[in-house]
């Protein structure tokens, strides 16, 4: 229900975790966050209560040392509100976060199941990442990769993912479920989030991503999937006021 990402020097998890709780407004039963640090994931999940979530990441005793992370709420459409269910969702190297309904996701499972994925959760959403691995191990090719993924998905989404294949980057999509990708007002940073709220006053230039449009976001430089689309020319922007 809602998404939220991090690319950047400060505080990984604390972006993720404030951010999450300024969508928490919009209803959610479990939450979870992933945080990636070169070749190490971090994935921490809970039913309930952000709290929940925050008490386990606490006695973790992380060190704060992330350059990426990516965090949801969910509100469960397929499979119960269970923390193996929570998002992010595994494959054997990389994680997703989901917002909406991947409508053909039986078929997509099936096909998947046939070619040796296992499957852990009864959501929708974990097609994505292992449609992703399977792509990215037979493409050697992330970007090719997640477009295929992305071409195989019906429904309602917004997605990030975040790969071990490649650790300084957020791949990214929306298709009828809200995106906004931001640049930070530190140097380097990029933010993600399903509402402008967790971006007020952390964020220069915010652009409302449209349908159809997706990209790889690192921190120096922003890839479209659309060839069409710069930074500069992406439907809609607006600035904020600092807080
Ligand atoms: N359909 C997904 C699930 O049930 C995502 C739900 C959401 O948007 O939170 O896990």
């Amino acid at each position: 229900c809602g998404i939220v990402g991090y690319i950047g020097k400060n505080d990984t998890t604390k972006f993720l975790l404030d951010g999450l709780k300024e969508l928490e407004y919009r209803g959610y039963d479990s939450a979870g966050i992933a945080l990636l640090n070169c070749d190490k994931i971090d994935v921490f999940k809970a039913i309930g209560k952000l709290d929940n979530l925050k008490n386990k990441i606490d006695s973790a005793k992380l060190s704060p040392s992330y350059d990426i992370g990516i965090g949801h709420t969910r509100w469960a459409t397929h499979g119960k509100p269970t923390e193996l269910n929570a998002h992010p969702h595994l494959g054997e190297y990389s994680y997703v976060v989901h917002n909406g309904i991947i409508e053909n996701y039986k078929e997509l499972k099936d096909e998947l199941i046939a070619k040796g994925h296992n499957f852990v959760s009864q959501t929708d959403t974990e097609v994505i990442v292992h449609l992703f691995e399977s792509y990215n191990n037979e493409f050697e090719n992330c970007e090719e990769a997640f477009k295929t993924t992305i071409s195989r998905l019906e429904g309602a989404f917004s997605i990030l993912l975040i790969s071990k294949a490649a650790p300084e980057k957020i791949f990214f999509f929306k298709h009828g479920s809200p995106l906004i990708i931001a640049k930070g007002n530190e140097d380097g940073e990029v933010l993600f989030a399903s509402s402008d709220a967790p971006l007020i006053g952390l964020a220069n230039d915010v652009v409302y991503l449209e349908d159809g449009v997706g990209g790889i976001a690192s921190s120096n430089e922003i890839v479209f999937l659309n060839d069409n689309y710069s930074w500069s020319t992406l439907p809609t922007s607006k600035q904020f006021a600092q807080k």
